[in-house]
């Protein structure tokens, strides 16, 4: 019998909850903190930005399993479940004993796993009575996402884009425009933030940073209009646990239960939604699975970051974090994965990262696009430049098991396709593409500019 590649749910095995790790950590992660009186941030605080049920969820450290409303279910079911799928042509090219499977959220309407928690942010804006969302955007991933979340719940969008990537990638405001979306490049002169920023660096490239402190400026300065985020918080992650528990039965149905769970991380929503679920597992019942968190050399802030609280947003208009950060002005090399050019990493992630439960590592850029062409070549995918880490991580991982000879289970998320990143491929193809080296001064710089 044909060997099977490709496995399926059926709409009615599609989970009705989500995942909530926080649940379920013997160390909870530390409270989000007001700037201003450095007293934990409350929900009635939070909801001034979010959505108040969002805040709840952000908060909620008692309760494993969430309800995912049946709106979004049904929204879900549009494009879920999304294969998982055995990488027989990528472990045939590398020769390696070990089983390669990835779950693929390249396979959504809107080609990343972003759209999981944008309808649920959507959802909850409107049942609250919201009739504006803001939000900013790197790659513009997120923004495409939310803007057709925004509309299928009737609510109107406004999206800052960082500028550099507005340049790298011009399709995604065409796309985010086309679901009626308003989209800004920043940092502009619409805002404050923006303004400031301008005038102190008029070439400012733009960063998530600066895009987050527009849009929660505008989100706190407009009635009846909320801030929703796309990674990095805790609700956002908690709405991504859909690709683990999805990939938990896909993978029984392979006969398989992975030994190494890889993602790559930008603020680690697609990370946790994939790894914490079988964390759960670790946790409860004592497995060893290991998770990578593949992150950008230039942008290291799991191996090379420090734990401490920090803002979300160049500005710090946002709650202080915990988290493993390079600091909130930290400015990120220009590299194509514009989704991993964030300073910090969620107060999950952080939490786990601390306690050792993951670990993370650190691919170059052109490290990055080699994984990224092998796999294209392979399994007829051209991965997302933020997914091509995840696949280096893998291939690396792949690589150990061809010298030691063990066949070990491998998953990793591929979190997007990269059919809108076609300039960052020719630039590798020509050439054209570097990598970038950190050094340990300009790290320590940020840091030290730290004041929490
Ligand atoms: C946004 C994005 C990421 C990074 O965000 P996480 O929250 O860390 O998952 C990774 N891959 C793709 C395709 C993205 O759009």
């Amino acid at each position: 019998m044909a060997k099977q590649k490709k496995f399926i749910l059926q709409e009615n095995q599609i989970p009705t909850q989500w995942y909530n790790i926080q649940a379920d950590m013997l160390n909870k992660p530390l409270m989000p903190m007001n700037p201003k009186t450095m007293q934990p941030a409350t929900i009635e605080e939070l909801s001034r930005i979010f959505a108040t049920e969002c805040c709840k969820q952000e908060l909620n450290i008692t309760d494993a399993w969430i309800d995912i409303p049946e709106e979004v279910q049904e929204k879900y079911r549009n494009y879920r479940s999304t294969p998982l799928v055995r990488a027989y042509g990528l472990e045939e090219a590398l020769g390696t004993p070990a089983h390669i499977y990835f779950k693929n959220e390249s396979a959504t309407p809107l080609g990343s796993h972003k759209v999981n928690s944008a309808l649920p942010q959507c959802y909850y804006c409107k049942q609250e009575g919201t009739t504006n969302v803001t939000t900013e955007t790197g790659a513009g991933q997120w923004g495409a996402a939310l803007s057709y979340a925004a509309k299928v719940f009737g609510l109107e969008a406004a999206v800052y884009q960082v500028k550099i990537t507005m340049q790298q990638k011009p399709y995604r405001s065409a796309i985010m425009r086309t679901f009626g979306a308003a989209v800004t490049g920043s940092p502009s002169m619409s805002t404050r933030a923006g303004k400031d920023i301008l005038t102190a660096q008029p070439n400012h490239p733009g960063s998530l940073g600066t895009a987050i402190s527009e849009a929660v400026e505008l989100a706190t300065m407009t009635p009846n209009c909320k801030y929703t985020l796309g990674s990095v918080l805790s609700h956002v992650t908690l709405h991504q646990t859909i690709i683990g528990l999805e990939a938990e039965k896909q993978m029984e149905m392979a006969g398989e239960y992975p030994d190494v769970v890889i993602a790559c991380f930008g603020g680690g929503s697609n990370f946790g939604g994939l790894a914490f679920p079988f964390m759960r597992h670790n946790i409860l019942e004592g497995k060893t699975t290991e998770f990578i968190a593949a992150e950008p050399a230039s942008c290291p802030k799991l191996t090379r970051g420090v734990f401490r609280y920090d803002f979300g947003d160049e500005a710090g208009y946002t709650p202080l974090l915990p988290m493993y950060t390079l600091g909130h002005n930290f400015k990120p090399a220009n590299i194509h994965a514009g989704g991993l050019r964030y300073h910090g990493a969620g107060t999950i992630a952080s939490q786990l990262l601390k306690d050792k439960m993951m670990r993370g590592v650190d691919i170059p850029q052109l490290e990055s696009f080699d994984a990224g062409m092998l796999f294209a070549r392979t399994e007829g995918i051209i991965p997302a430049p933020e997914s091509c880490h995840a696949i280096a991580a893998a291939i690396r991982e792949a690589n150990k098991c061809k010298e030691s000879g063990e066949q070990k289970t491998i998953l990793f998320c591929l979190s997007g396709h990269g059919l809108i990143d076609m300039p960052s491929y020719e630039r590798y193809i020509d050439g054209d593409l570097q990598n970038y080296n950190l050094s340990d001064e300009e790290i320590q710089k940020n840091i030290s500019q730290l004041k929490f």
